[in-house]
């Protein structure tokens, strides 16, 4: 069994949007909502100007408290830990929305169903392919992978390097993990 996982390297990143666009096409995510957003944070001024990056988006969180609340199991988990919603079965009530203490959630304004990142699983990664926004991204900041998988990229890099995981001390296990800027990157 698969158990996916994404890393995003803060030291890499150069803030192009490139990821966010690639998202949008690849999943068609209507105007004025988004399943990732990647944060600029200025610090000083110029000629001493330092801007660091940060990813936004679901971190896929093995304990997911979405989906614990939801009243119709519109919200759901894949074997491989991605989690899921129906949108057929989800009835708007924005239990999960409230429950996500990742702010990763939206209602989309077409379908007015809840949606948010899926890993791709439905659009890419399902039929072998990586998700849109690693596929894109200039300057792989982005390592999408197994990490059953003893002998993945992920595995290397996670062994390689010290991670971190947004506001792990809730529990909730997220397998989108960071590199942390090693300038002084600014998450939490
Ligand atoms: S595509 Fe890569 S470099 Fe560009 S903003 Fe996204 S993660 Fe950063
Ligand atoms: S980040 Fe939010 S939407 Fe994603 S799995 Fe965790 S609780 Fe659910
Ligand atoms: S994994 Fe797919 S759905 Fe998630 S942010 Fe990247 S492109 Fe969007």
């Amino acid at each position: 069994m698969k158990k996916y996982a994404m890393i995003y390297d803060e030291n890499l990143c150069i803030g192009c949007q490139g990821c966010l666009v690639a998202c949008k096409n690849e999943n068609k995510v209507p105007d004025g909502v988004s399943r990732l957003e990647v944060h600029s944070n200025m610090k000083g001024s110029f000629p001493n100007l330092k801007i660091d990056f940060q990813r936004h988006s679901c971190v896929m969180c093995d304990e997911s408290p979405c989906v614990d609340v939801c009243p119709t199991h519109a919200s759901f988990k894949l074997d491989n830990g991605i989690t899921m919603i129906d949108e057929r079965t989800c009835i708007g009530c924005k239990y999960c929305i409230l429950a996500c203490p990742y702010d990763a959630r939206y209602v989309d304004p077409i379908t007015h169903a809840v949606s948010k990142c899926t890993f791709c699983f439905d659009t890419r990664v399902g039929r072998g392919d990586e998700p849109a926004c690693v596929s894109v991204c200039p300057t792989d900041a982005l390592i999408f992978g197994d990490l059953n998988d003893e002998n993945s990229f992920i595995r290397k890099v996670a062994s390689q390097n010290s991670l971190s995981f947004p506001k792990q001390e809730l529990g909730t296990k997220p397998k989108l993990a960071f590199i942390k800027n090693k300038k002084g990157g600014y998450y939490e």
